[in-house]
C-alpha cells in the first residue's frame, strides 16, 4: 500500500502558511490543543489557530504524534493523487521541489516587513483590480514579490488544492 509519508516529509507546505491562513481546531479537543501551546482563537463557531504553524519546525511537525485531528486527516491533492495510485512519488517529489524553489523566490524577493499572510491577503478573493491591491504595490520589488507568489500561488492551485 502507498503511504504519503516520504511526500509530506519532504514537504510541509500545508503548514508554514503558504496553502491556508489557519488550520482548523475541533470544539473538543480545544484544551489539549491549548494546552500544547497553541494560540487557538475564535472567530463565530470556528476554532482555529494562525498559519504558519508555530509548531512546524527544522522542516516538521515537532508534535506530530499529538498534532491536532485536522492534520491527521488533510490531504492535499498531490497527496490524494498518490494514494489514488495517480502520481508516482518521483513526480510527486519533484512537485515539491518546484514549489519550494518558487518560495525561495518569493522569500528572496519579499520587502521589507512583508509576510506570505500579507500577500496572501492581497491576492485572495481574486482581488488583483482591487485598489487596495494596486496602491500597495507601487515599487518594482513589491511588484517582482507579488509576481513570485502569483506563480506560485498558481503551481498550489494547480497541484496541491
Ligand atoms: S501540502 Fe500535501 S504533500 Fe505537502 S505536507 Fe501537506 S499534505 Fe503532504
Ligand atoms: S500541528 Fe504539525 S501538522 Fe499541524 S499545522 Fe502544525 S506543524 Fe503542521
Amino acid at each position: 500500500m502507498v503511504s504519503g509519508t516520504a511526500l509530506c516529509l519532504a514537504c510541509g507546505l500545508c503548514c508554514i502558511g503558504v496553502l491556508h491562513g489557519r488550520t482548523i481546531v475541533a470544539a473538543e479537543e480545544e484544551d489539549r490543543i491549548v494546552n500544547l501551546g497553541f494560540q487557538v482563537e475564535r472567530m463565530g463557531d470556528q476554532l482555529f489557530f494562525a498559519q504558519p504553524c508555530s509548531k512546524f519546525a527544522q522542516n516538521c511537525c515537532s508534535v506530530y504524534a499529538l498534532r491536532p485531528v485536522s492534520c491527521q486527516s488533510y490531504q492535499c491533492l498531490l497527496l490524494k493523487r498518490l494514494l489514488a495510485g495517480d502520481l508516482r512519488l518521483e513526480e510527486g517529489l519533484k512537485i515539491v521541489r518546484q514549489a519550494q524553489a518558487m518560495l525561495s523566490e518569493v522569500f528572496a524577493a519579499m520587502p521589507e516587513g512583508w509576510s506570505i499572510a500579507r500577500m496572501r491577503d492581497l491576492l485572495k478573493n481574486d482581488s488583483l483590480d482591487q485598489e487596495d491591491f494596486l496602491t500597495s504595490v507601487d515599487q518594482p520589488a513589491e511588484a517582482a514579490a507579488i509576481l513570485n507568489f502569483v506563480m506560485l500561488s498558481w503551481h498550489l492551485n494547480k497541484y496541491f488544492r
